[in-house]
């Protein structure tokens, strides 16, 4: 968990390949809606061109049918989910079901002046969803072709200033009365994501290894 821009899906796609788990994230289901054109995606459209949040029943409805497996596989990392109250009282209800209870809650903590510039620079992949961070790349960023499907890079709609504003007032009124909820289920682990990425990485394994039973989260 963490605003907009610290770094939540650079880190949490890290993490799940190295252990062999799901990356669930909710912004990129939604956005690979939105490319096919799906009725949940026209229906996502508007919340995330406008840096607001898509209904709880539709968040919901999408990560429940993503974790109904996920009692067998080497477990699941979310990104950017829960990021309501309701949705962490949902997600409570599937993961009961599923006997495969959080074991840790991972929050990256970042200023907001580095978010508008890591927001400012990042680019996207139009076709896949590959991200980069633009800052400190020689060439010129129109003619870059995303490196793993070739596809064109450009700015996501919702990483314009305002909407990145507006995404952060989101996060304080909406998103951190869920960290504070995790916090009194003593879940929460927080982490600096200002540094390298091969820092904060290293932050958050220190984080979990420290903190975190192996094989907690029973069954899975
Ligand atoms: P989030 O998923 O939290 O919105 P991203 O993982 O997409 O954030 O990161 C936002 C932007 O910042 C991307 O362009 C990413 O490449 C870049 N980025 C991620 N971590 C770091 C870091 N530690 N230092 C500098 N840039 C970073
Ligand atoms: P992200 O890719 O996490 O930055 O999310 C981008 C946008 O997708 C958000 O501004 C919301 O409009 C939408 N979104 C992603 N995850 C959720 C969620 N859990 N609940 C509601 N809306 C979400």
């Amino acid at each position: 968990m963490g605003p907009p821009g610290a770094g939540k899906g650079t880190q949490a796609e890290g993490l799940a390949r190295d252990a062999g788990a799901a990356h669930l994230a909710t912004g990129d289901m939604l956005r690979q809606a939105l490319r096919e054109e799906t009725t949940l995606g026209l229906e996502a459209r508007r919340y995330l061109d406008s840096g607001t949040l898509v209904p709880d029943r539709v968040v919901l409805g999408l990560v429940a049918e993503r974790l109904a497996g996920a009692g067998e596989g080497a477990g699941f990392v979310l990104d950017g989910f829960p990021r309501t109250v309701a949705q962490a009282e949902g997600l409570d209800a599937i993961l009961d079901r599923l006997h495969a209870p959080l074991e840790a809650v991972l929050v990256l903590d970042v200023a907001d002046e580095v978010v508008v510039e890591r927001l400012s620079s990042r680019r996207t992949c139009a076709r896949c969803g590959a991200v980069y961070a633009a800052a400190g790349r020689p060439t010129h960023l129109e003619d870059d072709r995303c490196e793993r499907c070739g596809g064109t890079l450009g700015v996501r709609s919702d990483d314009q200033p305002d909407t990145v504003r507006r995404r952060l007032e989101v996060f304080r009124a909406e998103t951190e009365p869920v960290i504070a909820r995790y916090e009194r289920q003593g879940l929460v682990r927080r982490v600096t994501a200002e540094g390298s990425v091969e820092d904060v990485r290293q932050r958050l394994i220190d984080a979990i290894g420290a903190n975190v039973r192996p094989g907690a989260g029973g069954g899975r």
